[in-house]
């Protein structure tokens, strides 16, 4: 099956004469059983049917089946949100006295997980350039456990050499972890790269209009054996409401994606242009340092990029921000809606340096006509402008 129809085919009723289309969302706590006998069987840990709420319902198992089949993966494991699946992720397969490689230009609050409960924990975290490839295996010590990638940077979009990286991983006997938010399953399979978990903010493209949080966990093996006994163990479990969005945005995915990367790669051509614009960081864009890998392990670009704009004081961003009628400003992307947001990737570096003077502004290209967008984005330059002259 190809991958457009398995987004449409995957997670299905099986009872296809009788039932909806959709699997129906199962709220559910307790799960009653007719006899002493069918209970018992339930301790088994192999156990396939619902046991109770917290081990997940038709909802969220049809999720599960979607993203796994998507990402090439045996197993799945949604998870409440984007950031406990990284959560889960990790510790899942760390102990006290391990190391973690985790690179630069990862997601700010995977970096604040390693740098306070993790350290907390006896886990010691060494940053790295993203740019590394193979260069990873200097920095593998013994007990390096977990080596995480995360391409491109969700803040500034390097793109990493995932399967160099692995390979230099795998050597050392580390298991390789991929945050693959940005690019979906769709664009960009990291288990084919040579990555041991694939994870995901389903909060973003999967569930596709900003009104759920959700995260998954994809896998194959002993790696997504442990995640699962792992997400067990912290009580993760998933909302059926959130699964059944969740699901529900998978099947418009590979219509809303090829949109967002032409909105996208359209906004940044032209800003790109722009003389208030420094740099555009966008893998997609000929010319771009990352282009080539990005073409290499990648069939596609989301919507989410960044600028960096020629030095200007802070109330010259502000006049465009704060004007802008089509950009929300706030957390997340992913939804159908345009996003942008001022960034300092200046204050979440240790291993490399942020050199660039000007500000990162990150942007999203929702669905909106790009034509309207573009003037939305042209009348902020011309604020900043002024409010730089003045
Ligand atoms: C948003 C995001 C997350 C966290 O997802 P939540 O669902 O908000 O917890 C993780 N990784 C990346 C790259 C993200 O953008």
């Amino acid at each position: 099956m190809k991958r457009d129809t398995k987004l449409v085919t995957l997670g299905r009723p099986s009872e296809r004469h009788q039932g909806p289309v959709n699997v129906p969302v199962y709220r559910a706590s307790t799960i009653l059983f007719p006899t002493l006998d069918a209970f018992e069987a339930t301790r088994d840990p192999n156990y396939p049917g619902l046991r109770y709420g917290r081990f997940g319902t038709p909802s969220s198992h049809a999720f599960e089946e979607t993203v796994a089949g998507l990402e090439g993966a045996e197993k799945a494991v949604a998870l409440p949100s984007g950031k406990a699946a990284i959560c889960a992720a990790l510790l899942s397969h760390l102990k006290a006295g391990d190391h973690v490689l985790i690179t630069d230009s990862a997601y700010g609050p995977t970096r604040r997980f390693a740098e306070g409960p993790l350290r907390n924990f006896g886990v010691e975290t060494t940053f790295y350039d993203p740019y590394i490839g193979d260069g990873i295996a200097e920095l593998l010590r013994p007990n390096t456990r977990i080596v995480y990638v995360e391409s491109p940077g969700s803040l500034t979009f390097e793109v990493q050499d995932i399967p160099a990286i692995a390979k230099a991983a795998h050597r050392g006997g580390a298991v390789v972890i991929a945050d693959n938010t940005w690019a979906t399953p769709l664009y960009c399979r990291p288990l084919e790269l040579g990555a041991d978990l694939v994870l995901h903010a389903a909060t973003k493209y999967m569930v596709g209009h900003s009104d759920a949080v959700l995260g998954v966990i994809a896998g194959n093996g002993e790696a997504i054996q442990r995640a699962r006994a792992g997400a067990q163990a912290f009580a993760y479990s998933a909302g059926p409401d959130d699964c059944f969005l969740g699901l529900r945005g998978l099947r418009t995915l590979s219509v809303r994606l090829p949109r967002h990367q032409a909105s996208g790669l359209e906004l940044a051509r032209w800003l790109a242009a722009r003389p208030e614009v420094a740099r555009v960081l966008h893998p997609g864009l000929p010319g771009n340092p990352e282009h080539a890998l990005w073409r290499r392990d990648f069939t596609g670009a989301s919507g989410l990029f960044s600028i960096v704009l020629k030095p200007v004081p802070r109330a010259a961003v502000a006049a465009m921000l704060d004007g802008l009628e089509l950009f929300g400003m706030g957390a997340s992307w992913g939804g159908f809606e345009s996003l942008i947001l001022l960034q300092h990737p200046q204050t979440m570096r240790t291993a490399t340096v942020w050199s660039d003077p000007g500000p990162v502004l990150r942007l999203h290209a929702g669905l909106e006509d790009p034509s309207d967008l573009i003037a939305d984005l042209e009348a902020g330059l011309v604020r900043l402008a002024a409010k730089a002259k003045a």
